[in-house]
């Protein structure tokens, strides 16, 4: 049977906003039906590597083989001592880009939209500048700050989503052509995993590029711009996608056991 990787995010995916008896049991589940069918684990997140680490902890998550942090601009290894390491290639790959991009003048450039606040410092990335903005506001803010990167001819590009736990807008700015999913077509292709192989799972709009790519489980807390990208639809008459009935882990596990034909 060729290798088969998963790809999830972890926040609101593999975990809610309050720990759940059911969902500990689900992630169990989870981490057990991946070993029996030799599923590489990779976490696809939002959040930079500490942050990654204390969930994996927090919520006793099975261990994955990497994770991709700060929306796709870092990808970490576990080396031989148990630590994390940052991809070099990942990283020099994206210097150049965002050099040839100019990406180091977005935090001057945007530094004035109306209704968009820079992130705390430990959210910041070395290629991601993020910024909190009103969920009603965000249409206009994204609307100038796409504005201003058109006309000083900045290679960046905006990923949005809402978060459901504080109910504001978030806007990720990356060098063009980066995001989740280019990190995982970097893995996959690293380890030489056919692209039908891939499952992503997800909960919210910052994913959908990624769950678009491949086979995909739309979990069953999903976030309504999620469900819109991808379209809506019963498992069986869409072909790759599944919408899981239940929420966070559990749906990861109800999606898993569809694409791998396990019961
Ligand atoms: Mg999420």
């Amino acid at each position: 049977m060729p290798q088969k990787l998963l790809a999830t995010d972890l926040d609101g995916t593999l975990f809610g906003l309050r720990g759940s008896r059911a969902n500990a049991s689900c992630l169990r589940k989870l981490g057990q039906a991946l070993l029996e069918n030799s599923v590489r684990l990779v976490f696809v997140t939002g959040r930079h590597i500490e942050l990654a680490l204390s969930a994996i902890e927090e919520h006793s998550l099975p261990l994955p083989c990497s994770i991709v942090c700060n929306v796709g601009t870092e990808i970490f290894f576990m080396d031989r001592k148990g630590g994390w390491r940052k991809d070099p290639e990942w990283e020099k790959y994206l210097s150049r880009k965002a050099k040839s991009h100019g990406f180091g003048a977005v935090s001057r450039a945007l530094g004035c939209v109306e209704g968009a606040t820079e992130q705390e410092r430990e959210k910041q990335g070395q290629f991601k500048r993020s910024y909190y903005m009103a969920i009603k506001g965000a249409p206009s803010a994204l609307r100038e700050m796409r504005g201003i990167i058109r006309r000083k001819k900045i290679g960046a590009r905006i990923i949005y989503s809402a978060d459901p736990q504080s109910m504001l807008g978030l806007a990720d700015v990356l060098p063009k052509g980066t995001s989740k999913k280019s990190a995982v077509e970097f893995l996959r292709r690293k380890w030489g995993i056919g692209k039908a192989c891939v499952i992503a799972a997800g909960d919210s709009g910052n994913d959908a590029q990624l769950l678009s790519g491949y086979s995909a489980i739309v979990v069953g807390n999903a976030m309504p711009d999620l469900r819109a990208a991808l379209g809506r639809g019963k498992p069986s008459k869409m072909q790759g996608r599944y919408f899981a009935r239940r929420p966070c882990a559990c749906g990861v596990l109800e999606g898993m056991k569809h694409f791998l034909g396990v019961a």
